[in-house]
């Protein structure tokens, strides 16, 4: 499962939108194995943006700058996020290729316009692409939100 906050979403949808055409993307630091919180998002620039609207390249500086960011902390890097341009938030032929990092959640973010033409995030999904079988795994979502309320204790 992967816990973020509504904060965290609404930031990664902003960000998702003012890429719009092309793709946006970032990185997502957390912690945890089988329940993982996002800490951290950190936006980065999809260097193939020139590229066409269907791909993406995450600045590798941006991963340099995260991986040394949590160096000797409980925090490592999760997993990433990109947007879709076409509305759909599930992984594309080009993802599954470039899945190269099993480990790593696929946060994706389907953006489409409004009726004035106004990009929005319409859906937002995350997996685990397993390339060499070419399968995709639908990974939970839930918010920091509901989970702190899930988890109140009541005095008896
Ligand atoms: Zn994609």
């Amino acid at each position: 499962m992967l816990v973020l906050s509504a904060e965290q979403m609404a930031d990664i949808a902003t960000a998702a939108e003012a890429a719009w055409p092309a793709e946006g993307c970032g990185l997502l630091i957390g912690k945890g194995r089988r329940v993982i919180t996002v800490t951290r998002v950190m936006n980065a620039d999809n260097l193939l943006k020139a590229q066409g609207n269907d791909r993406f390249e995450l600045d590798p500086k941006v991963r340099f700058a995260a991986e040394r960011s949590v160096r000797g902390t409980k925090e490592r890097v999760v997993g990433h996020w990109h947007s879709h341009p076409d509305g759909s938030a599930r992984p594309s032929a080009t993802d599954l290729a470039q899945a190269w990092e099993p480990e790593l959640i696929w946060l994706i973010v389907g953006i489409a316009p409004d009726r004035q033409g106004r990009p929005q995030a319409v859906q937002m999904l995350a997996h685990r692409l397993d390339r060499d079988a070419g399968r995709v795994f639908a990974v939970r979502m839930e918010t920091a939100e509901k989970r702190a309320c899930q988890a109140a204790r009541f005095p008896t």
